[in-house]
């Protein structure tokens, strides 16, 4: 592992100083924690940290400014060091996980559109869903920045749900932070954290098949294989070494 000075730990990930002010060095460990629940899946940290790269290298490409600069290695990437906004976003496009319990909804129904959500990031909370009304009034965030992160949450479920959709995968839902990047006295929001299957439902188009994090929260099996399934259909598994990285597979 790094020798880097650790600045931050959570459940999925590591932050050391990175090379230059302003940088972070972000490392993917194989660790995973659910509610009570905890364990190991190997080499899920290898496969996040290509995923996210994708997906935020891609999602760059249509505008959405992000804090990822590059992948240093198999495990750590180079981001852009940002003010994180204490909350996590969640967009939803189908009933499941905590909607389908709080309002009693059979999980797999198709929403009427896309659902924004917001969770105060709070450990000992338990991340406690919030409206506008708290984010605002508390300082979390203010009403400007919540329109962009609102405008930008959307915009990258559109693009996300036509990426998966092309590889066969249906993007239920998933969560992603954003944080304040200043540069001068100028800030701009900036999508942070990672896209992965850890913080993604995704469901094989034609069978449902589970190819996330619920199959560690569900004790489904096969958690890693599934992560890998994912790479693969976005053609960026490295079979052959870090040379071999096909384009996505188009799936009929
Ligand atoms: N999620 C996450 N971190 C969390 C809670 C949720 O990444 O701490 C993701 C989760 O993987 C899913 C989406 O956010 O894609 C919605 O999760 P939900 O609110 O249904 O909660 P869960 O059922 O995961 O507790």
């Amino acid at each position: 592992m790094s020798r880097r000075k650790r600045v931050y730990e959570g459940n999925g990930k590591v932050l050391y100083e990175g090379p230059e002010p302003g940088t972070l060095v972000q490392y993917f460990k194989d660790d995973a924690i659910a509610r009570q629940k905890r364990g190991v899946i190997t080499g899920k940290g290898v496969l996040n940290n290509r995923i996210s790269e994708y997906l935020m290298q891609r999602l760059g490409e249509i505008g959405i400014p992000t804090h990822f600069l590059r992948r240093l290695n198999m495990r750590e990437q180079l981001i852009q060091e940002v003010e994180i906004i204490p909350l996590e976003v969640v967009v939803r496009n189908v009933v499941a996980g905590s909607l389908a319990e709080r309002l009693g909804m059979a999980e797999g129904t198709a929403l009427p559109r896309s659902i924004v959500e917001f969770y105060y990031k709070s450990d000992d909370l338990g991340d406690p869903l919030v409206t506008e009304e708290h984010i605002t009034a508390f300082g979390w965030s203010t009403p400007q920045e919540l329109d962009e992160v609102m405008h930008m949450a959307l915009r990258i479920n559109d693009f996300l749900c036509g990426l998966f959709y092309g590889v066969g995968i249906r993007l239920i839902d998933f969560r992603v932070e954003f944080g304040r990047l200043w540069q001068n006295d100028d800030m701009r929001i900036v999508l942070a954290d990672e896209i992965s299957p850890d913080n993604c439902r995704l469901w094989d188009l034609k069978t449902n098949e589970k190819l996330d994090k619920d199959r560690f929260r569900r004790d489904l099996g096969q958690i890693a294989e599934a992560y890998q399934e994912v790479a693969r259909r976005l053609g960026i598994l490295l079979e052959g070494g870090p040379t071999d990285m096909r384009g996505p597979e188009t799936m009929q």
